[in-house]
């Protein structure tokens, strides 16, 4: 019986943690972190991820402060917001969600957020740094989503050193700081992608897979390796015929059910990834609070 990586528990710890933390610098600097929201438009999916992160932040006394624009603010207003938010005492993490509109350039965008305030970890330099700095800088501010997956590893308390690590995807919010994490832990690390030949043999050989594509169960139950483990990031909505009803449902990208009848540990979708990927936005936030007192 292979075990469940429950991101949903681990996330909650972690907002726990934040959350006694946040108390005792509230105590120490008469402060709580701040976090500017800012959204862009109505688009559906960014609604709920806003909401959530927001509802998240406000449980563990992060002072949050919303920006919902409309969809048609030009990149320069935009840019001069980030500017006023880059300059305000109160504001230590601004998170700009994405998807932008096309008219606006994203990479402009996350440049402009001052590398302290970083709350994504999206930052060229915040990248640099993540790649050069040692394994335990607590001031880092690291991209959540493969900082969480890290978190999921960690708890099961198992020596990373020396594990074949695949890391399938290589985008530059998941795989790629994905990969650094890994190689800061000393495993031995195989950053795959679209052109990638021969995967399922690749898989075959992992210790641990990181599964980030937006494909739905790409990777199948056989790729596994006995005894590995499996950490899906894949968000994936897909409709299946219930009864004659067509549902909608999320998958990951691991075919989970063949996957964990092999794998050691393995993540659900959901309720794996995408917890932590919230909680750790809080942590850097929070991170981000306690780096203007170094
Ligand atoms: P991107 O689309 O930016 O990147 C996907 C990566 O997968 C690319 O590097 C691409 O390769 C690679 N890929 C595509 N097809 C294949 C294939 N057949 N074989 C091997 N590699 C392939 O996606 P993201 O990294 O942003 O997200 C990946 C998934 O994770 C999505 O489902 C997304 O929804 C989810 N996600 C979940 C989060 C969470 O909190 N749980 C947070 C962020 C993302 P190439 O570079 O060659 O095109």
């Amino acid at each position: 019986m292979s075990k469940i990586i429950d991101g949903k528990q681990l996330a909650q710890e972690l907002r726990d943690s934040l959350k006694k933390e946040i108390i005792d610098l509230q105590e120490k600097y008469n402060n709580v972190p701040g976090l500017a929201v800012v959204q862009i438009g109505n688009v559906a999916a960014s609604s709920v991820y806003v909401k959530a992160k927001t509802k998240s932040a406000k449980e563990v006394g992060i002072n949050v402060i919303d920006h919902h624009l409309d969809e048609k603010i030009s990149e320069k207003e935009l840019l001069s917001l980030i500017d006023t938010l880059n300059n305000e005492k109160s504001v230590d993490g601004i998170l700009v969600q994405l998807p932008l509109p096309k008219h606006i350039n994203e990479q402009l965008i996350l440049d402009s957020i001052h590398p302290n305030k970083d709350a994504d970890g999206f930052h060229p330099l915040n990248v640099g740094k993540l790649s050069i700095s040692p394994k335990n800088d607590q001031s880092l501010l690291v991209p959540c989503t493969p900082n969480g997956c890290l978190i999921m590893l960690k708890s099961l308390g198992i020596d990373l050193n020396g594990k074949n690590a695949v890391v399938v995807g290589r985008s530059n919010i998941v795989g790629k700081p994905m990969a650094q994490l890994l190689l800061k832990e000393s495993c031995t690390v195989t950053i795959t992608h679209s052109k990638t030949k021969n995967l399922p043999d690749i898989c075959k050989n992992a210790d641990i897979i990181i599964a980030a594509i937006g494909r739905a169960e790409y990777i199948k139950g056989n790729w596994v390796k006995e005894g590995s483990i499996i950490i899906d990031v894949g968000i994936n909505r897909v409709s299946e015929n219930l009864n004659g009803e067509l549902k909608n449902k999320l998958k990951g990208d691991v075919e989970f059910i063949e996957a964990k009848k092999k794998a050691y540990a393995i993540s659900p979708v959901p309720g794996g990834v995408g917890p932590m990927t919230i909680a750790c936005l809080l942590k850097n936030t929070t991170t981000a609070f306690k780096n203007k007192f170094i």
